[in-house]
């Protein structure tokens, strides 16, 4: 477990020289402890302490990284269970499994079509994480080829190569780009495994499904071999076997603080599925709990928006909603005639309007005030989208001069704030719109007059 805030504060210099930033050495202590801040801000903590703290204040779940760019995933590095005690931190990746079984002319296509497949939610661009090959023939030269024929149109993103075979594993990682994650190691070829992945600054995948003493034990003789980045892999296939081994892999680790299975997790969801729709209810089952590593093995754009959608809404941190800056944002090309509406910088609020207003074919001004990310009826229950708010925001922005019109539509589930406005906004109209931004288009239509 890790230390308390006075624990940590007797390894300290306790100068209260102030030189971390904190004022005195048990604040900074309490930080620590709340693993809010760094030991490295502090120039002055002996060795001896270091290593104590050290020890005491890394984290629970080890951080691996794949690829390299702006195509590098992180995963693991978790301390939560739950999602909603504080927040989850690196999203899991998802990977599409092909086989060298396939010809490679079906593998590039496959693998085009799957890494190029992009989509946006909320301002974020949205995409699958990476490419897994399979050595399912069994032969060296044709994992090669597979690799090689996936790599051409992998867009730089980081690989998982799947053989037990060291030999093949080391030509397929030579084949495999930056920073590749090899799968696996297993009781009988750790050894070479683990010189393989080293020797191309992988990481490695450790495969054990006879229960989590042996995995742990084969993780630390891994570990013991140079290997810092490893992921787990406890052969748990299908919902519930999978559902319960990972949950307790976490708990172990985050809450015991069993640093033998301190790992990211992997978890083939095809494997355990009679059907690719079953293979997206694991996958999704993965994403949620505790998946950092999720291999699929059918590309459908339809379940994978849902899975990437689901993934974001998952490791969005829930204490910060994403925002949007406040600003005075240009629909189309709007002129000094267009449309002027008001909401909150809440994401989901923001792209909902501007793409209903854009849908509706007039371009519009778009005036977004600061309510902390939140949306327009949570906003107005905290007082962050009252009529003061949106008047000081129109001031702000200066909407007054890129309108010659005096009208301004509010969303409709705040027309109690229309009153005030008139007040906060002299010489202004005030339009309720409609309460669903789906229907923005309509009203437009029907209620806009300059
Ligand atoms: Fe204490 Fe170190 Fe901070 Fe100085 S820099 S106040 S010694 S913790």
């Amino acid at each position: 477990m890790g230390m308390s805030g006075l624990q940590i504060y007797k390894l300290l210099p306790k100068t209260n020289c102030k030189d971390c930033g904190f004022p005195t050495c048990l604040a900074f202590a309490m930080k620590l402890a709340a693993k809010q801040a760094e030991l490295a801000a502090c120039p002055h903590v002996s060795d001896e302490s270091k290593a104590a703290l050290a020890a005491s204040s890394a984290p629970p779940m080890r951080a691996v990284t794949l690829g390299s760019g702006d195509k590098e995933i992180k995963v693991g590095n978790e301390t939560e269970m739950f999602r909603h005690d504080k927040t989850f931190y690196h999203q899991p990746g998802i990977f599409l499994r092909v086989k060298d079984t396939q010809p490679a002319g079906e593998i590039a296509e496959a693998v085009a079509e799957a890494m190029s497949y992009q989509v946006e939610r909320v301002g974020i661009m949205m995409e699958l994480s990476g490419v897994a090959v399979e050595n399912a023939s069994g032969d060296k030269d044709t994992f090669v080829a597979a690799i090689e024929a996936a790599q051409g149109k992998a867009n730089g993103k980081p690989f998982i190569i799947m053989t037990n075979d060291p030999h093949t594993a080391q030509a397929g990682l030579e084949a495999a780009g930056d920073k590749p994650l090899l799968y696996a190691a297993n009781k009988d070829n750790w050894q070479e495994m683990a010189a393989a992945a080293k020797a191309a600054g992988a990481s490695i995948a450790v495969y054990e499904p006879e229960g989590l003493t042996p995995l742990a034990n084969l993780a630390e003789q891994v570990k013991g071999a140079g290997l810092e980045d490893i992921v787990l892999d406890p052969g748990a296939r299908g919902a519930a076997d999978s559902l319960q081994i990972f949950t307790q892999i976490r708990r172990l680790a985050l809450t015991k603080n069993l640093r033998e299975l301190g790992y990211p997790l992997i978890a083939f969801a095809g494997e355990g599925a009679e059907s690719a729709e079953e293979e997206a209810i694991i996958a999704a089952q993965h994403v949620s709990k505790y998946g950092g590593l999720v291999v699929i093995d059918h590309f459908d754009p339809a379940v994978l928006y849902i899975l990437l959608t689901l993934r974001l809404n998952i490791y969005t941190d829930p204490q910060k909603p994403i925002q949007v800056s406040p600003g005075l944002y240009e629909i189309g090309e709007p002129g000094p005639d267009s449309p002027l509406a008001v909401t909150t910088n809440f994401s989901l609020t923001y792209f909902s309007a501007a793409g209903e207003l854009a849908a509706s074919g007039m371009p519009s001004w778009l005036l977004i005030s600061d309510s902390e990310g939140m949306s327009v009826l949570t906003a107005w229950a905290a007082g962050n989208f009252d009529a003061e708010i949106v008047a000081k925001a129109a001031k702000t922005f200066d909407v007054a001069s890129k309108v010659n019109h005096r009208k301004i539509i509010i969303p409709g589930y705040v027309s109690t704030i229309s009153g005030e406005l008139e007040e906060e906004m002299p010489g202004w109209e005030i339009l309720v719109g409609p309460r669903e931004a789906v229907d923005i288009p309509k009203y437009l239509k029907q209620v806009w007059q300059n």
